[in-house]
């Protein structure tokens, strides 16, 4: 049953409307005050029903936010991958609330029982062992039966380890594609290597410290020797960014001893294509133009080489202009 009852609440003390007090303010971009929407104020009253898939740390017990604080300490149930887990984090916040095991060996029984609450108007936090829910944790499948079910869902953002090596690896951030853990066989692990080898974008990836020298080895085969960064135990004691190309960096893990503890491989977009050799390029170019229209030639050989498209189409028009396009 739920700790209060289901009946229409006001905004002040819904934490959906608490976000609007922390956010930015749609046009002028400025942070609106928290003003009478402190944390212990929130804390007292009951938040909206619904269900509310809080971040949480990934290691430093104090990057919590303070809203994540309020909502759980304020709901009905709390969900949790790990009672002991999320039990300590809670005290160490000083927050007492009813939590309830939800991992991927029980989450077929215990979700309609969860989505049955929700139906009744229960406010219910979802919270994985560390950082965002979903994110290579469980929630999904509880995420998408509520939707379905016109029970609102409210996301409180915070920490996630994909983002936060992402900021620090210093590889692109315009374009990224997170990629959760690879497979752990190596035949396996390198059929999907070969499908992100044609993203054009950074790619983020969760490994287990046993396997990452051999991971990082297969990267360097596959994805070809990119820049990379391997981010340990972010925002704790032995917090450690180390940056280099994929040989340098699968050669230093082949040598060393295990690392401890847990890992996020970023590893930057495809190296562009060397632009071709102004010989080369005329070559190409007189081969084209001998069967194919100047425009033709130059779309062809700009897609070959991966030489700008202008830049071919002028060099066509030199070569023709001179005399010089169709071989002496
Ligand atoms: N949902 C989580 C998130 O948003 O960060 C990820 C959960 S996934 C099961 C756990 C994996 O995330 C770890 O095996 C590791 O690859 C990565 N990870 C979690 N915390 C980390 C940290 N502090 N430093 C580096 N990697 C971390």
């Amino acid at each position: 049953m739920s700790r209060r009852p289901t009946g229409k609440r006001s905004s002040a003390s819904d934490p959906r409307a608490s976000a609007h007090a922390l956010s930015h303010s749609g046009s002028s971009g400025a942070i609106e005050p928290i003003g009478g929407l402190g944390a212990s104020k929130r804390a007292a009253s009951a938040p909206a029903p619904g269900l509310y898939v809080t971040a949480t740390p990934i290691g430093n017990a104090a990057d919590i936010t303070l809203r994540a604080r309020a909502v759980l300490g304020a709901v009905d149930v709390i969900a949790c991958e790990d009672t002991r887990v999320t039990g300590k984090l809670l005290k160490m916040h000083g927050i007492s609330a009813p939590l309830t095991p939800y991992h991927e060996h029980n989450a077929e029984r215990v979700r309609p029982r969860l989505i049955a609450r929700l139906e009744e108007g229960a406010a219910v936090a979802l919270v994985s062992d560390a950082g965002t829910p979903l994110v290579s944790d469980p929630g999904y499948r509880l995420v998408r039966e509520c939707i379905a079910k016109g029970i609102p869902v409210t996301a409180l953002p915070g920490p996630s380890a994909a983002l936060a090596a992402l900021v620090v690896s210093g590889l692109p951030t315009d374009r990224f594609l997170f990629a959760g853990f690879l497979p752990s066989r190596d035949a396996a692990r390198r059929g999907t290597l070969a499908e992100l080898a044609r993203v054009p974008a950074t790619l983020v990836m969760l490994e287990s410290p046993h396997r990452l020298a051999a991971s990082l080895a297969a990267m360097a085969d596959v994805l070809g020797d990119r820049d990379a960064a391997v981010a340990r135990e972010l925002t704790k004691l032995y917090e450690e960014v180390r940056r280099g190309t994929l040989t340098e960096l699968a050669a230093h893990y082949a040598a060393a001893a295990t690392p401890k503890g847990e890992i996020v491989v970023v590893v930057g977009p495809p190296l562009a294509a060397p632009a071709p050799e102004a010989d080369a390029l005329d070559a190409a170019l007189r081969a084209a133009l001998a069967t194919m229209s100047l425009r033709d030639a130059a779309a062809h050989v700009a897609a070959e080489t991966g030489a700008a498209r202008g830049k071919v189409y002028a060099r066509a028009l030199a070569l023709r202009r001179t005399g010089e396009d169709s071989d002496p």
